[in-house]
């Protein structure tokens, strides 16, 4: 069956100008070639280190970024050469949650507002109607009616996040793009948002785009994982196998590094040493040579491409050749 979303060779590339001329002296690599699809009604999550152009992939889906190079399919339609008025319907199928719930909200305006925001925009006109739904969307998150009143400073962060995740909800999205939406929050709350997001999941069919810095907090919820170093994907797999079996050397490092209750992978804790380079003319070959323990001498030369080992398990690494 077809995939809700499907991404080819997606690239975002920033010029950098200098001199005087003004002439492009380099670029920054911020997303390079990356593809994947997520199938309706499944989470897959997307997990990188901090700059490696996983947010950036999810904004270039919602087309909140134009991006340099690739096609994006929604429901089978390219959807990077809608002109903005066609775009408007595809946008209203596709949400996003952020990872600070606070920021996100405007303080001066109440929650009922703020959830009334996105139906006036498209296009409920009854004022009642408009406030029934807020008054649902409130409990379908675990609020209360009677915090319609009130301004998002006199709510909690995970409450907050409730907020948010409701304002995403307004108009019936397809897609969830949900960036780090729980790092902000307390361990013991995280649980409850992600819970949260499972049930509505299933109550309402949605597909999700999960977006995480850690592979712990994606492990629950997502069906399948990405992890992205430096804007590529270098594995992608079903969750329980990139788990158990992870093949990628970066992906090795990162499980050995957190303990995940239940892993049953186990391996000596890779330390890696140094930094992620800059995007800014990246390393050629892997991406990740420079500060991988398993390092050949192709892999300063050559990209590996992404190719699939085992069923549904797709990893770039010359290792594997
Ligand atoms: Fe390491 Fe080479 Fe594999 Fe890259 S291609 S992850 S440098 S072994
Ligand atoms: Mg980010």
């Amino acid at each position: 069956t077809q995939p809700l979303v499907q991404v080819e060779n997606l690239k975002m590339h920033f010029p950098i100008k200098g001199g005087l001329l003004g002439k492009t002296v380099g670029s920054v690599k911020a997303v390079d070639g990356i593809s994947f699809s997520i199938k309706k009604g499944e989470t897959l999550g997307l997990v990188g280190e901090s700059g490696c152009g996983k947010s950036t992939t999810g904004r270039m889906i919602l087309r909140l970024l134009e991006p340099s190079d690739g096609t994006i399919y929604f429901e089978g339609k390219d959807i990077t050469k809608l002109s903005t008025n066609e775009m408007r319907k595809t946008r209203s199928e596709m949400q996003m949650v952020f990872q600070d719930p606070f920021a996100s909200l405007n303080p001066r305006h109440t929650i009922g507002k703020i959830l009334e925001e996105p139906l006036i925009v498209h296009g409920v006109k009854d004022r009642r109607e408009r406030k029934q739904r807020v008054q649902e969307l409130l409990e379908v998150v675990g609020l209360s009616s009677y915090h319609a009143s009130r301004y998002p400073h006199q709510f909690s962060g995970g409450q907050r996040q409730r907020i948010g995740i409701a304002r995403a909800l307004a108009i019936n999205p397809k897609l969830i793009i949900a960036d780090e939406p729980v790092s902000a929050l307390d361990v013991s709350i995280q649980s409850q948002v992600l819970n949260l997001l499972q049930d509505l999941q299933k109550e309402y069919g949605l597909t999700y785009l999960f977006i995480a810095h850690d592979l712990g907090v994606v492990r629950h919820i997502s069906d399948r994982v990405g992890v992205m170093y430096l804007g590529q994907l270098v594995e992608i797999s079903e969750s329980e196998d990139l788990y158990r079996n992870p093949l990628h050397p970066y992906t090795q490092a990162l499980l050995s590094a957190v303990p995940i209750p239940d892993v049953t992978y186990k391996q000596e804790r890779v330390i890696l040493q140094g930094d992620v380079p800059s995007p800014v003319n990246p390393p050629k070959g892997c991406p990740f040579h420079t500060r991988c323990p398993k390092a050949m001498e192709q892999c300063s030369n050559i990209r590996p491409i992404l190719k699939e080992l085992e069923q549904g398990h797709h990893v770039a690494c010359h290792l594997y050749d």
